[in-house]
């Protein structure tokens, strides 16, 4: 194997602290910075800085000495730094801010279980982190231990995924699954486990980025017990790679997660498609595949971060085709209002006919691909192959026939225009004709 090399640091102020407790995860969660006092220790606070640490309502600060090491002192505008220390502009109001932009609670049928896509759910198991991101999408709930889950909810999620056999994936996060106490993180594992229609199970953590020295061989004992285990973890900038993260990440892949990096696009501190190659390739380099990058969410403090999204598009024109297709992340906007993840990206087909799609490359060479004239598709499904979710269809159920159109909330009241009944308005006429099952033409027909 070829050894890899990756930083290590400590803040000077650091320096005594036996490696027994710098190493012992319990001393770091314990010796967290979060008040303008500690941070002065460790790095010189700007005004800006040091007003927002002295403000009501500000969302909370906790960063762990490890990751706190990794911030250069003497640079306000170190992108480690941008990530967890506030600073006044979190308090800005923007256009489009939201509490829960991504209407996350508005999908939940019982606290902290979000259902939105057919066949995977999300579940929130604590609302503590390991250290807060200044940009946090859930920052409603994560921080606030007040906030947490109850033992009820979670017979209730639980009760609900019983009951759900639809879903095949459960996604953990929070707040960070990784924060609980070994022993209930494998109580909610076993009881997922429980349920024989859970194909698959996630988790969503950034302690190994905060606090990798959490992630000990007692930790992946538990873990891969629960296989099939995934595992993505979320680095915005090469800086936070480190020998210790690189460790982590390691034992967790030796125990057969394989890890994905989720990253989140952020003005001042990845918004550059050098910074982002290099990051992609670290990740590589550590096994670790990134997964999504995210558009920065319309939430209450993340105002500063945001980019436009066609940054996003030009750091993914700058990756595909031009390094390793396994580095190249999906460029996502989570769709405010509850829409969920969508990608978004280059154009790379720019004609098609009947019989010729024409496609450009990543650099700009235009191409024909001349298609099959006698191909002839399987249409009806197979027996025994699983089908969508009937309601969440969506447009590949206009391609396979399910449904004709898909319309706007109060199409049908808007373009009914007043009237009578007349002799040319018979309902028969707009039932599609040989489109889906005779059965889905007596429904539709019902339904008008
Ligand atoms: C992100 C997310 C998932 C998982 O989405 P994938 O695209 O499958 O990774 C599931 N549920 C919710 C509510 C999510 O936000």
């Amino acid at each position: 194997m070829v050894k890899q090399t990756f930083p290590s640091k400590r803040a000077p102020i650091y320096a005594d602290v036996p490696d027994e407790k710098w190493n012992n995860w319990r001393w770091q969660l314990s010796n967290r910075i979060n008040t303008p006092e500690e941070f002065e220790q460790v790095i010189p606070l700007t005004d800006s800085e040091r007003k927002a640490l002295s403000a009501a309502h500000l969302f909370r600060v906790d960063i762990t000495p490890y990751f706190i090491s990794l911030i250069d002192p003497d640079d306000p505008n170190d992108p480690i730094r941008k990530q967890v220390v506030p600073t006044e502009v979190e308090m800005a109001p923007f256009t489009a801010m939201m509490e829960d932009s991504l209407a996350e609670d508005r999908h939940s049928p019982v606290p902290g279980l979000v259902h939105r896509y057919p066949d995977r759910a999300l579940m929130l198991v604590t609302t503590q982190c390991a250290s807060y991101c200044r940009y946090c999408t859930r920052s409603r709930i994560v921080g606030d231990p007040s906030a947490t889950f109850s033992r009820s909810e979670f017979e209730m999620q639980i009760e609900y995924l019983q009951r759900t056999p639809q879903i095949r994936d459960v996604l953990l996060s929070g707040g960070d699954p990784l924060v609980l106490a070994p022993k209930i993180l494998e109580e909610i594992l076993t009881r997922l486990r429980e349920i024989p229609h859970l194909e698959i199970l996630r988790i969503g953590s950034r302690v190994p980025v905060f606090l990798p020295m959490r992630i000990t061989e007692e930790l992946t004992d538990i873990l891969q017990k629960f296989h099939p285990m995934w595992l993505n973890i979320h680095v915005n900038h090469s800086n936070e790679i480190t020998a210790e993260l690189a460790e982590a990440c390691d034992r967790l892949t030796r125990a057969g997660i394989p890890l994905g990096n989720q990253a989140v696009l952020l003005a001042g501190v990845n918004d550059n498609v050098h910074i982002q190659r290099q990051l992609v390739h670290d990740l590589v380099r550590m096994r670790v595949r990134p997964y999504y990058l995210y558009q920065c969410d319309l939430v209450e403090g993340a105002g500063h971060f945001r980019t436009p999204v066609a940054k996003g598009i030009e750091i993914i024109e700058g990756l595909r085709g031009h390094t390793s297709g396994y580095a190249v992340p999906v460029f996502i906007v989570d769709a405010p209002g509850g829409g969920g993840k969508i990608p978004v990206g280059p154009n790379y087909q720019i004609s098609m006919s009947d019989h010729k799609i024409i496609l450009r490359n990543f650099e700009g060479f235009i191409t024909t691909y001349e298609e099959p004239t006698n191909y002839k598709p399987e249409d009806a499904a197979k027996p025994g192959l699983k089908r969508p979710e009937p309601g969440q269809s969506g447009i590949s159920g206009l391609l396979d026939g399910d449904h004709l159109f898909i319309k706007p909330e109060n199409f049908d009241e808007v373009h009914d225009r007043g009237g009578t009944q007349h002799r040319l308005k018979d309902a028969s006429k707009w039932v599609p004709l040989g489109i889906g099952s005779g059965d889905e033409q007596e429904e539709d027909r019902e339904q008008d």
